[in-house]
């Protein structure tokens, strides 16, 4: 038997899995298929298209390369087209009968064979250039579909490099339990999706798919951000009695949240869902929320078809249908539909004008996107006005950081009001109208930004990247990611403030709003509405019930004045420990 180990991580989620680990290279491999000679014209234009997107990436990438580099990836270009490989291809399909990408794999291997048996370090170079090629032409034949995805025994832990939000919900669906992530962290969106439907996982696992084997058992526990490989029968004697009563406390929160939310001295606050596909919307009622304070509709564009690689950019009906499926299920609670924001993590598999950028979070995200792609934009809006008539529906920007954004946004739905009128289909005159507030520009012209809008929400996630100059994705700097950093809270304090002063409701839509740890710091600021994945909503609603708000005011002023963030960590630690009795993860 082999000697365990523990290998230490970052966890998202309370819970606990134990299972046999089914390892995810996402690997390029060609499938092999009979076809018939009919079917050889196809199959060969196929290649053909692959192969002129391909030139096309290639082209795109020298453009912005300096010339040594560029040279370099002419050369592909001269193999992609050489004639010579085209008819061996074609003369493929027509001895063996097989699909196109088993053809291309074979002629390429073919070469790659022959290059690699001679001895002479220039060629070795051209082996390496041939696997590229043969890498990109692949990948531009084929397409992900579920018959091609791998096929993961239930109940498996999944342990990758990296997924991608439809592998994420693809391995769910599967019924994997756990999720064991090399790259990564809490507000990447694979976590946030994983954290959805109550999924742990550890991310920042650097070099475990190397590490372990498909098969091998072991445990996962995200409360203290560890994983165990070859755990003994004691470690599972114990992990097992934990989940169980992991379980059973958390049907306790559910049970003891099913009233509003009141703090100890009388502060009503309400405790909303965060949203990212239709199908999660049963959770809203499930886990006792007051609606729903984001609903991210870039997965719609992300996932058409359930897969990723076929994106499309959804028609009207088709948003039209996602936000009325979520109204079905939540009545008229309410409902706030964040327009897409592509851009960042969540980029788009096919080209929309090339929505390639080199510094993706600070580059063409979100409104600014929208409002540069205007039929894109009014097609969803024309949709979200149209499925006002059945709910509560609010309209959120995403992104903003200048006031111009949010009257060109304004036109926009003005227009588009307009096209449905002469259409004759109705919408709401009671719709509101919110800024996302995520970067710290908007946060700082808070006053100027409230006259012309209905709401804020602070989008925490990105506020603390954008504040902290740290990508909330990368874990070696995840050490400066601290959500209660002082310039972070003085910041959320401005935008908080003037929400009052102008009387406009403000709520936070952040990964922070469902951490137990930071509900004091949110309650201490003033905030009276937290948004949330729906399954943290029992937790917070228990530990708001416990709480003080004029304690915690205090409690954030001492974390601002705190002189380093190792103490105002220690105070708020030190606060948590003492008034939330239940504290599971700090
Ligand atoms: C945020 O930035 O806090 C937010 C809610 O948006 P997202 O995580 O989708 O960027
Ligand atoms: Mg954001």
């Amino acid at each position: 038997m082999k000697e365990k180990i523990t290998i230490e991580g970052l966890g998202v989620g309370v819970g606990v899995a134990i299972g046999n680990i089914f390892i995810y290279r996402d690997k390029i491999v060609a499938p092999i298929y009979d076809i018939k000679e009919s079917e050889i014209e196809a199959e060969f234009d196929r290649f053909l298209i692959a192969i002129e997107r391909s030139k096309a990436q290639i082209l795109e990438l020298q453009s912005s390369l300096e010339s040594s580099i560029a040279n370099i990836l002419a050369t592909h270009i001269f193999m992609l087209e050489d004639k010579t490989i085209h008819n061996e291809i074609k003369n493929h399909l027509f001895e063996n009968l097989k699909n196109i990408e088993h053809a291309y794999s074979e002629i390429m291997n073919f070469y790659i064979k022959k290059i690699s048996s001679i001895a002479n370090s220039s060629l070795a170079e051209r082996v390496a250039d041939i696997y590229d090629i043969k890498n990109r032409v692949l990948k531009n034949l084929l397409v992900q579909t579920e018959a091609n995805r791998p096929k993961v025994p239930k109940d498996s832990i999944l342990v990758a490099r990296n997924i991608t939000p439809s592998d994420t919900l693809y391995f769910i669906n599967a019924g994997v339990t756990g999720f064991v992530i090399e790259t990564g962290g809490e507000t990447s969106h694979v976590a946030i999706l994983a954290k959805s439907f109550a999924i742990p996982s550890i991310f920042g696992m650097h070099n475990i798919t190397s590490i372990c084997k498909n098969r091998d058992e072991v445990v996962l526990d995200a409360k203290n951000n560890i994983v165990i490989l070859y755990p003994d029968k004691d470690d599972i004697d114990n992990y097992s009695a934990i989940k169980q009563a992991i379980e059973e406390e958390e049907r306790g929160f559910i049970e003891n949240s099913k009233e509003a939310s009141e703090t100890q001295d009388g502060v009503r606050i309400d405790v909303l869902s965060n949203l990212d596909i239709p199908e999660e919307a049963f959770t809203v009622k499930k886990y006792n929320s007051d609606g729903v304070g984001l609903y991210r509709t870039e997965f719609l564009y992300l996932l058409s078809d359930g897969c990723y690689e076929k994106a499309i950019i959804p028609t009207e009906e088709m948003h039209f249908n996602s936000y009325k499926s979520i109204l079905d299920e939540i009545g008229d609670l309410k409902f706030t539909i964040r327009t897409l924001d592509l851009g960042g993590d969540k980029v788009l598999p096919i080209e929309i004008d090339s929505v390639k950028d080199d510094n993706p979070f600070l580059g063409w995200r979100g409104i600014r996107f929208c409002l540069s792609n205007k039929d894109i934009f009014k097609t969803q809006l024309r949709a979200i006005l149209r499925a006002s008539v059945y709910g509560n529906i609010n309209i959120m920007i995403p992104m903003v950081s200048v006031l111009a954004e949010i009257f060109n946004v304004k036109k926009c739905i003005e227009e588009c009001k307009e096209e449905l009128i002469k259409r004759g289909d109705k919408f709401s005159d009671n719709i509101k109208i919110g800024a996302l507030i995520e970067v710290p520009a908007a946060a700082l012209i808070a006053d100027k930004l409230a006259k012309y809008v209905d709401f804020f929400s602070i989008g925490s996630n990105d506020l603390v990247q954008y504040t902290l100059a740290c990508d909330r994705n990368n874990d070696k700097v995840g050490y400066l990611y601290n959500p209660i950093h002082a310039s972070v809270l003085k910041l959320m304090k401005n935008v908080i403030d003037v929400a009052d002063k102008y009387n406009l409701p403000v709520t936070i839509c952040g990964e922070m709003a469902g951490r137990l740890y930071y509900t004091p710091v949110l309650l201490g600021l003033g905030l009276k509405s937290l948004s949330m994945s729906s399954v943290s909503i029992p937790l917070i609603k228990n530990v708001i019930s416990a709480l003080n708000v004029s304690e915690c005011k205090i409690l954030v002023e001492n974390i601002i004045n705190a002189e380093t963030d190792i103490e105002a960590k220690k105070l708020l630690t030190g606060f948590v420990r003492e008034k939330i009795p239940f504290t599971k993860k700090v």
